[in-house]
């Protein structure tokens, strides 16, 4: 049975431009929510093949740590012509500097290495909410889109890069909101964390306020 939050929520992630996105999808329900790095939390190792595993390590490393229910998104880009890559190794491709136009330039390397003209790819993310008795809920969101060459500063990662589809402009070159694109009465978003979170809140959020 599906289990509604109530009270505070840990937002396990170090990462920035996740945590800006979590605490933005989070907003219109009025909860509160306290990031793992404001908690000093240490970042578990991402030990998963999948997904959903690691989003799951992490959400479960901040519940128990804290004592709290905690959120995680584990996410990538996938690009078909790769194989997939560099999908859960996202995050690694861009290395320790986090050097994401570095990682950006060895995605079209490696297309070019491999003569591949497919620009075809899409986001994953998935998103656990994690209790400290070890309930858990999963949720995942994907938007398919294509490659062009990296266009805008907004947003973060491989957000320049990506063309969703149906669109003129890449997440680099979109507003938060537009890139969220939630519309709570049909029940739908635009990136891929945003299609997780409505189906997380339809399940386990009261309504918007
Ligand atoms: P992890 O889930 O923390 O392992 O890292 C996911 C990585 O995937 C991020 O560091 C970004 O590089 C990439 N990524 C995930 N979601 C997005 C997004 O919405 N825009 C751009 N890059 C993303």
């Amino acid at each position: 049975m599906r289990r509604r939050l109530t009270g505070k929520v840990v937002i396990a992630t170090h990462n920035a431009g996740k945590l800006a996105e979590m605490r933005e999808l989070l907003e219109p329900f009025g909860v509160a929510a306290v990031s793992a790095g404001e908690l000093g939390l240490a970042e578990p190792d991402e030990t998963g093949t999948m997904f959903a595993e690691n989003a799951a390590i992490k959400a479960h490393a901040a519940a128990q740590a804290t004592g709290l229910p905690a959120f995680a998104d584990d996410s990538g880009l996938c690009v078909d012509a790769l194989d997939g890559a560099p999908g859960i190794f996202s995050a690694r491709w861009a290395g320790p500097d986090k050097d994401f136009s570095g990682a950006m330039g060895r995605i079209f390397s490696e297309l070019d290495r491999r003569g591949a003209e497919d620009r075809r790819a899409h986001f994953i993310s998935a998103l656990v909410l994690a209790w400290p008795d070890g309930h858990t809920e999963l949720f995942e969101g994907r938007v398919f889109g294509s490659l062009v060459q990296p266009r805008g500063t907004a947003g973060f990662g491989y957000d320049p890069l990506f063309l969703p589809d149906g669109h003129a402009r890449t997440f680099g070159e979109m507003s938060a909101a537009e890139k969220h694109g939630v519309d709570w009465q049909r029940g739908d978003g635009l990136s891929h964390r945003a299609r997780a979170f409505v189906l997380l809140a339809r399940d386990c959020l009261g309504q918007a306020v």
